[in-house]
């Protein structure tokens, strides 16, 4: 298939799929997601993606209706529906209910089970990115990976209407995350990312990230820091599943990082072996 969705059993190509107006994504974008990679059919880091899913509809009471192994073989059976190898693959649960509208939770309704897959290769680790700041406007549950995603949507907008790859988003000065991405700096040989709260999302690729650290001697300070930390760092990071670890090379329109390129490479250089491995055919 050149591309995959499926919905509660159902599945074709996505343009063939189609949802219940009652689904609470259309009424309250009521419900859960996570994403990740493959290649050579092989899903990265699947563990981690289905256990920080249950982990979000377990803080959203969302009652999922199959067990992590039940949705690991489905997500695997489903990768090798595809014509290419290398594929977004993302999966929601959506929280059952209807056909009424109705704010509060229909007792006893399992979710709704959505997969969606379609071909796109893994970007060049080793190219520089270029990222705008804008103010956090997000809710403060962004340790759940909700699909409530409009200040995010207009946000990564905004960022490409500037010709940049992300937006970099800070509370009144405080970095949290990009868009759809964590970000960290390096500064004086020190990885410092920002701690794990309700203003980020746990990312699995911030998580390799800070294992590669520990196995490459690279110290790591999880703590707040600032805007301005980030024109100050020797390399701005951004991470996320299908980018893994990219570098900027400008931020709002100035000349920032490039000055821990061995640093930067040794780690780049674990994270994509660590993925070629762990998706090797
Ligand atoms: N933060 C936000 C807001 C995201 O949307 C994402 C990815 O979608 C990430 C961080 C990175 O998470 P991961 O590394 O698990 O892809």
């Amino acid at each position: 298939m050149k591309n995959l969705g499926y919905y509660n059993g159902r599945c074709d190509e996505i343009e063939n799929v189609l949802i219940p107006m009652y689904d609470r994504a259309c009424f309250f974008g009521d419900g859960i997601y996570d994403a990740t990679c493959s290649r050579n059919h092989r899903i990265f880091a699947l563990d981690e993606h289905v256990d920080r899913f249950f982990s979000s509809a377990e803080l959203l009471a969302i009652d999922l209706p199959c067990t992590k192994q039940e949705l690991k073989d489905l997500l695997n059976d489903l990768v090798k529906k595809m014509d290419s190898g290398e594929n977004f693959v993302y999966f929601q649960a959506t929280r059952g209910g209807g056909p009424v509208r109705n704010h509060t939770f229909t007792e006893g309704a399992k979710a709704n089970l959505w997969v969606n897959m379609f071909h796109k290769p893994m970007m060049d680790i080793y190219k520089k990115i270029t990222l705008i700041t804008l103010e956090d406007t997000r809710f403060f549950h962004c340790n759940i990976k909700t699909i409530n995603l409009i200040p995010a949507v207009v946000a990564a907008e905004k960022a490409k209407q500037a010709g940049c790859f992300e937006a970099v988003l800070h509370r009144s000065g405080r970095v949290t995350e990009g868009s759809h991405s964590n970000v960290h700096i390096i500064k004086d040989g020190t990885l410092i990312t920002a701690p794990l709260d309700n203003l980020i999302l746990p990312g699995i690729a911030r998580k390799h990230i800070i294992k590669a650290c520990g196995v490459l001697g690279i110290p790591v300070e999880e703590r707040p820091y600032q805007v301005e930390d980030l024109f100050a760092a020797d390399e701005i990071l951004v991470s996320s599943a299908s980018t893994m670890c990219l570098s900027a090379e400008e931020l709002d329109g100035k000349s920032v990082g490039g000055k821990a390129p061995e640093l930067l490479k040794k780690l780049q250089d674990y994270l994509m072996e660590e993925f070629l491995n762990e998706t090797a055919e």
